[in-house]
């Protein structure tokens, strides 16, 4: 099986993701973290990449496409977080998996109302401290503003006030949408609400990609 996994950042993907590949025994890619470990790990993609995100720019497509065409050589079953984002990726893929003798299966689009996203989004705070995460909407420290493992103060970052979690969401929107499309045309695409409990939603991309 190879299952991409589309939705707007706050969607919850990457939680469910994991728990996918577990279940399904499925390799779980999320270019987020890979290119983290490339740049952690000092490697020349990595400092590539690096120049970008330092100037605040996207990683362009051909960084990305060329990270990701080595993971799926091997033509072994993949759940796809965060990838593809635009349509130029999108056709990279394709021609990645029809030189590995397979396709995309399934393509999973987690759907939340915008103003819920933006609950989400705008409640992420950090512990200065230990750098222990919470959401004071969803998973509030037992002290307001307070770290429940260290005490340190808790802070928001700037982008994640709620007019700059709108402005991210549009233009997630912008750039995503198009993908959407191109998926539709070709009949694998499945939404699921991804409103609810985790289980519950676990529930539903389950059966989504039965
Ligand atoms: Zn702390």
């Amino acid at each position: 099986m190879r299952i991409i996994l589309l939705g707007p950042p706050g969607a919850g993907k990457g939680t469910q993701a994991a728990r996918l590949a577990q279940g399904q025994k499925l390799a779980h890619i999320s270019t987020g973290d890979m290119l983290r470990a490339e740049v952690s790990g000092g490697t020349e993609l990595g400092k590539l990449a690096k120049n970008y995100m330092d100037r605040g720019d996207l990683v362009p497509d051909e960084v990305i496409i060329g990270m990701i065409q080595g993971r799926l050589k091997d033509g072994s079953g993949v759940i796809l977080d965060g990838f593809p984002r635009t349509i130029a990726q999108a056709q990279a893929l394709d021609k990645a998996l029809t030189v590995a003798g397979t396709r995309v299966d399934r393509v999973v689009y987690f759907k939340v109302e915008n103003e819920e996203l933006v609950k989400r989004l705008s409640g992420r705070a950090t512990c200065s401290g230990c750098q222990s995460p919470y959401n004071l909407s969803t998973a509030p420290p037992k002290k307001p503003g307070v770290c429940d493992r260290c005490g340190g103060k808790l802070a928001q970052r700037p982008d994640d006030q709620p007019d700059a979690v709108r402005r991210r969401l549009m233009v997630y929107e912008e750039q995503t949408a198009p993908v959407l499309d191109y998926y539709r045309k070709t009949g694998k695409v499945k939404e699921i609400n991804a409103v609810g409990a985790l289980d519950e939603v676990y529930g539903r991309l389950a059966a989504a990609v039965k």
